[in-house]
């Protein structure tokens, strides 16, 4: 049977995050499909593509024009406002991704914690900024275009140290909730601007991972933090944690967030479960073995699971591998096509 698309990818994405009917289930990874195939079809290589808004609005838009999925996402790292924020970087080449040189900590109380006055003009926030810009003028209404900005736990990382963080959170919740109240205004800020340079939807990666911290962390540290954000910044916003997350998504389900993007560690009907009518689920296809190893018909069978439970969103769980090979991608908006047109 075939089926009738009566809805641009834009319009899809959008009514699928605000739990609108839609004409099939959207394909939108919020955060990267950058690879290094795309990278040498688009003639934009990291870590340059990570840097400049002209390269990242071209390897951003392949995964709309190549794989023919719903969004664009132009932000594939998590370290732009890092940088910016004056981390000492490591840029890496083409086949890496780019991190934050953890032996150097820039802060060590919040009373460190400054933004600096020239954050959004910063060439590696630019890069983001300026490549929706770009690519809102080129795309305009026809396809989403998800933007990203980092949640106060994920930069209280990177300012402070993954450890010396998560010992302050056991030491001193006190202190841990001023960190995170302080870094939430980074947070608003970059969103925001974002949302002004013509983003569709903002992606709110906190990494507050299941295999670091519990769902009672996330209650108690960040469940009100994220309803916040998710009153403050005028864009849907779609949460992303890593990792076996059930255990909190009952609490991230009454954050107000559009779409919550989640790992493949977790079932996708006990996600859909946990989550009730709360928030809407995104993610789950398995990145270092079914995109990375295995082949379309493994990734066919990931997109039907979550299709069959109700999963809104079709997408892989987090950034793909950057050597994911385009036959497994291209296979998720085709299974999702094919599911829909068996069932019309
Ligand atoms: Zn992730």
């Amino acid at each position: 049977m075939a089926y009738q698309e009566t809805m641009t990818p834009r319009e899809r994405v959008l009514n699928a995050l605000a739990g609108r009917p839609v004409d099939r289930a959207p394909v939108a990874n919020p955060t990267s499909v950058a690879t290094v195939e795309l990278m040498d079809l688009a003639d934009a290589p990291f870590p340059e593509a990570c840097r400049d808004p002209e390269l990242s609005a071209r390897l951003g838009a392949t995964g709309y024009t190549e794989l023919g999925f719903d969004s664009i996402q132009p932000y594939f790292t998590i370290i732009q406002e890092s940088s910016a924020l004056g981390c000492e970087m490591q840029w890496e080449q083409k086949d890496n991704w780019p991190t934050v040189r953890m032996t150097s900590p820039i802060w060590k109380t919040p009373d460190d914690i400054r933004i600096p006055p020239g954050f959004l003009e910063h060439r590696d926030t630019k890069s983001v900024t300026g490549a929706i810009e770009i690519l809102k003028r080129e795309f305009g209404d026809e396809v989403a275009i998800i933007g990203k900005s980092m949640g106060p736990w994920t930069l209280a990382y990177h300012g402070f140290g993954v450890e010396t963080f998560l010992l302050m959170t056991i030491d001193d919740p006190e202190l841990t909730l001023d960190v995170l109240h302080r870094l939430k205004e980074v947070s608003v800020l970059f969103a925001d601007a974002q949302v002004a340079a013509g983003a569709d939807a903002i992606c709110f990666p906190d990494h507050a991972t299941g295999d670091l911290v519990s769902g009672e962390y996330y209650r108690r540290f960040l469940q009100e933090l994220h309803t916040e954000m998710a009153e403050r910044i005028d864009a849907p916003l779609i949460l992303h944690i890593c990792g076996r997350t059930l255990d909190r998504m009952g609490y991230i389900a009454q954050t107000g967030m559009a779409a919550f993007h989640f790992d493949s560690r977790n079932d996708p009907q006990e996600a859909m479960d946990a989550v009730g009518d709360g928030i809407r689920l995104v993610g789950n296809i398995n990145n270092p073995e079914t995109l990375y190893v295995r082949g379309p018909e493994e990734v066919r069978a990931e997109v039907n699971a979550c299709l069959d439970a109700g999963v809104q969103l079709i997408a892989p769980e987090c950034a793909i591998p950057l050597q994911t090979r385009l036959q497994n991608l291209l296979a998720i908006p085709e299974a999702v096509k094919d599911w829909t047109a068996e069932r019309s």
